[in-house]
């Protein structure tokens, strides 16, 4: 999972929840809306992370029990929320997020209290791919939501959910990255050399997400070329070779 200290960008966004957070003003429901790669998953992770830390202070602590929980995915408290496994490739997922699976992984889900915290956090990804049935089940709960739940909905477009979800909704809207943001993410938090992080900036259009695979990509490529020119060394000459 995330601290908000470990997000790029999206100033306005971490202090309206960080705010929200010290104030006890916590919306039952939120949609996170943006681009894919703009960090709405990491966002969503430290606020569920931070919101069920047991120090309670503006960012998670990411050692107490809570925490640890949260980054290795496995807090019984924080729900995540996705598609079913297409009955006819177990290798792929449903195109849409159902009605059923909405059922079985929220409305019916969210009657239980918390397991161990004082929220219960639903992380509905790509909710934009709700079916109209799936979104009608939703409703339901964000209109009498028990007191500890808290429904994150990610979404590239927030008008791909009916009016009267997104009424009941606080949206925060994320705006792309810009390149410096994720040129300097790159070299400082990921390793990757400043020649090909500006380069990678420069192409991933305020996508960090995009800019991380490619940059990590073509450095596990040049690694493995690495490699495979000393095993060849090797073979060639002698390990001898490859040891001076
Ligand atoms: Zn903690």
């Amino acid at each position: 999972m995330a601290k908000f200290s470990d997000i790029v960008g999206q100033k306005s966004i971490k202090a309206h929840l960080t705010h929200a957070l010290l104030n006890n003003s916590i919306s039952h429901a939120y949609i996170f809306e943006g681009e894919e790669g703009c960090g709405k998953m990491l966002m969503a992770q430290a606020f569920s992370q931070t919101l069920l830390c047991e120090k309670q202070a503006e960012d998670a602590c990411g050692s107490c029990h809570s925490c640890i929980q949260a980054e290795h995915e496995t807090h019984p408290d924080i729900i995540f929320v996705r598609r079913e496994e297409d009955p006819n490739n177990k290798d792929k997922r449903r195109k849409t997020l159902g009605v059923q699976a909405v059922r079985e992984q929220l409305v019916d889900d969210v009657i239980v209290k918390p397991y161990q915290s004082a929220f219960k956090v639903y992380i509905v990804t790509e909710a934009e791919k709700m079916t109209p049935e799936a979104q009608n089940a939703i409703l339901k709960t964000l209109e009498e939501p028990p007191s500890y739940a808290v429904i994150l909905l990610l979404v590239t477009r927030a008008d791909a959910l009916l009016p009267t979800i997104r009424s009941r909704c606080v949206t925060l809207s994320f705006s792309p990255l810009t390149e410096g943001e994720i040129e300097s993410y790159l070299t400082n938090q990921r390793g990757i050399s400043p020649s090909r992080a500006r380069l990678e900036a420069r192409f991933a259009r305020g996508n960090l997400g995009q800019a991380i695979r490619k940059a990590e990509d073509e450095n596990a490529q040049t690694q493995k070329k690495r490699m495979l020119d000393l095993i060849e060394k090797a073979s060639v000459e002698g390990t001898h070779a490859i040891l001076t």
